[in-house]
């Protein structure tokens, strides 16, 4: 762990002038906590203790204490647990009496690690009857639980009103913005957000009371499968992550991703996450189980824990992979020296391609667990990412071409992404 140490001192004369002096440190990509350590000389002044992130104030003891910690998952009692975005946080001071001769002030600021990693799979993105579907919150979480997965967020349109009733442990709370022009997921408790959006404007308004409150927002399904399905409000740079697959492959997604890779081109670091938007009963009935369920596809999560803001962080450093189904592929994808290296695990079968941006540099049949490396000075991209495709079931393709005419060429349904890395940057 780093420790930062900061001393001050401070007259009356400072304590009229400006009474809330605030103490910047700045937060790394990977840090899970911070311990703020204060001890204020002569112990006749009384010296306020608080912090603050990016957003706002994130939790103020008063003259209470001398010490906090605040991580993702916990905290002490006055202070909010949360996402430690990477930039400069504050350690926040209250002059509330300096005495004639000043107040001497330490504090000292240490950095907690995300510390061991691993992989956890969920659903980013399902329905219950408090919007469209007709199933209940209990019935989505035994739904998920019968397939394996770790969480579920509950995304139902335009409305918070399924949080209080969320209860099992395993649903987390979201609330998909719905417009009449695309939609998006902001994931997180509470507020509600602002959907009767008519402008780009509005859409900035939004964004800005999502990160107020500290919301994830990922864009979501940006593909014609309906008539307001598709995002045309621009500002994709602006969300925490694109849902690069929504529901079965074949119902358009390989819109989304070129979407996607479209913005990793122009250097947009947006990582990619997947939802199955399952309804409770089937959105697409006809195009079959066992493609549409909760779970199909799994978004999986390199993350320090099980809690949603760890999940969160690992969502906004790019540690995921969205596959088919619960049983994966997985596809491991990491910059360790001047190699990338993959492993792909679970249900083995299909073609593992490994691109540098746009091209292909590796492609690899596989019928069990694969692992290997590439050299980087070989392929230098800007970008590196991996899919495992195989053959897409005829049936499937035929029904793809059939409701969606206009979007659907014969080489968009030749094949079908089983798994699908996040995108890593050298
Ligand atoms: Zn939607």
């Amino acid at each position: 762990m780093s420790a930062l140490v900061v001393e001050r001192h401070f007259s009356p004369e400072d304590a009229r002038r400006d009474p809330y002096p605030a103490l910047p440190f700045t937060v790394p990509p990977g840090t899970r906590g911070v311990t703020v350590q204060q001890s204020v000389t002569p112990g006749t002044a009384t010296v306020d203790l608080g912090y603050a992130d990016q957003f706002g104030v994130r939790g103020w003891s008063g003259g209470a204490r001398r010490e906090f910690t605040v991580t993702t998952s916990d905290a002490t009692p006055g202070y909010t647990p949360g996402v430690f975005r990477p930039g400069e946080h504050q350690v926040l001071l209250g002059l509330y009496h300096v005495p004639p001769g000043g107040a001497q002030v330490t504090v000292r600021v240490e950095l907690h690690p995300e510390g061991d990693l691993r992989w956890v799979r969920g659903d980013l993105h399902a329905h219950t009857f408090h919007s469209d579907a007709k199933g209940s919150p209990a019935q989505l979480a035994a739904a998920a639980r019968d397939r394996g997965l770790a969480f579920v967020a509950v995304a139902d349109h335009n409305t918070v009103s399924h949080h209080p009733h969320l209860g099992d442990a395993l649903l987390l709370p979201a609330q998909e913005v719905t417009t009449y022009h695309g939609h998006f997921v902001a994931h997180g408790p509470g507020p509600q957000l602002e959907f009767r959006i008519t402008d780009a404007r509005g859409i900035r308004a939004a964004l800005d009371a999502a990160a107020r409150a500290r919301l994830l927002t990922v864009l979501a399904h940006p593909v014609p499968t309906c008539p307001s399905c598709d995002w045309t409000w621009g500002l994709e740079d602006q969300f925490d992550a694109l849902e690069v697959w929504n529901g079965p492959w074949l119902a358009l997604n390989w819109i989304a991703r070129e979407k996607w890779l479209g913005l990793l081109d122009r250097g947009v670091r947006l990582p990619a996450v997947g939802g199955s938007d399952r309804h409770q009963p089937d959105a697409w009935p006809d195009l079959g189980d066992p493609l549409v369920q909760v779970g199909s596809p799994t978004t999986w999560i390199k993350a320090a824990g099980t809690h949603r803001n760890d999940l969160y962080a690992g969502i906004l450093a790019g540690r995921t992979c969205v596959s088919e189904a619960p049983g994966g592929p997985l596809i491991d994808l990491a910059l360790q020296g001047d190699h990338l290296h993959y492993d792909v695990s679970g249900e083995p079968g299909g073609t593992l391609c490994v691109y540098a941006g746009r091209e292909v540099i590796c492609r690899v049949p596989f019928g069990g667990p694969l692992r290997g490396k590439l050299a980087l000075a070989r392929h230098p991209a800007p970008y590196y990412r991996a899919e495992v495709t195989a053959l897409a079931p005829p049936e499937q393709a035929r029904l793809a071409r059939e409701r969606w005419p206009q979007h659907v060429r014969p080489q968009d349904v030749a094949e079908r992404v089983r798994a699908l890395s996040g995108a890593v940057w050298p």
